[in-house]
């Protein structure tokens, strides 16, 4: 076994991607149990059973609707958002709801490949259609990052850029103040609470850009939209994201 592993070390990333793999074998995101055989990123059980959002969802957020007629859903009827439009992969519910909360706080980065191609995959037309110039996932301050050890829509969006072609760009937007936990606060104060939150290294963009940001969370909007304003303040053409999940409405 010793020497295999040290075969596979010295032949390369790809042979240390299959070390790691030897020494942790790559277990489902979603309930746990050791991939086998063909199996890629999730078993064969929760890949028929994964909670995607499909046909009907909010033109606008991507969010789930019930109501099939509908173009919009509630929120986005009545809200002037700063983002242009959005899609979210999963409804945020069950195994894929603990997976997310596991990858947060229990260090699972090795869901993020799986997370990523995920949203690649339910992405493409949309991304195909909108072309955007760069990807810039939803900064984390840097004491939160710290704290978790890993920034995870960084590490996500750079799955998506090397999947997609579209770069990603971390040194834009950045995140100064340190922010409490939005959960919890009402919609109002979750804006009061991200206010000045987000702003622009160089305070602007190249000029009319359209920029694709990279969410885990599209819950209330709040942070996404606050993201938007910025860029778009600072120049931005178009404004889109690409959130992991999003709860029912
Ligand atoms: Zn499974
Ligand atoms: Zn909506």
């Amino acid at each position: 076994m010793r020497e295999k592993i040290q075969r596979l070390i010295t032949a390369g990333t790809d042979g240390l991607d299959k070390a790691a793999d030897i020494l942790f074998p790559p277990r489902c995101p979603l309930c746990e149990r050791f991939l086998i055989g063909r199996e890629k990123y999730v078993c064969a059980d929760c890949a028929v059973k994964l909670p995607l959002i499909r046909q009907p969802f909010c033109l606008r957020c991507g969010r789930p609707l019930e109501d099939a007629g509908a173009e919009y859903c509630f929120h986005c009827e009545r809200t002037g958002w700063y983002f242009d439009e959005g899609r979210c992969t999963f409804i945020y519910t069950g195994a894929l709801k603990e997976a997310l909360l596991r990858m947060k706080f229990k260090n699972h980065r090795d869901y993020i490949p799986f997370f990523a191609a995920s949203m690649a995959g339910s992405g493409r037309d949309f991304l195909k259609t909108r072309c955007p110039d760069m990807i810039i996932p939803v900064p984390l301050h840097e004491r939160k990052a710290k704290e978790r050890g890993f920034d995870q829509c960084a590490l996500i969006g750079e799955q998506i850029s090397r999947i997609t072609g579209i770069v990603q760009r971390r040194d834009i937007l950045i995140r100064g103040r340190y922010t409490s936990a939005q959960k919890g606060l009402l919609p109002a104060q979750r804006m009061k609470n991200l206010a000045g939150a987000f702003s622009l290294r160089d305070g602007t963009l190249p000029g009319g850009a359209g920029v694709l940001l990279v969410d885990d969370l599209f819950t209330t909007g709040t942070t996404i939209n606050e993201c938007a304003r910025v860029l778009k303040e600072g120049g931005a053409g178009k404004v889109w994201f690409l959130a992991l999940a999003a709860p029912e409405i």
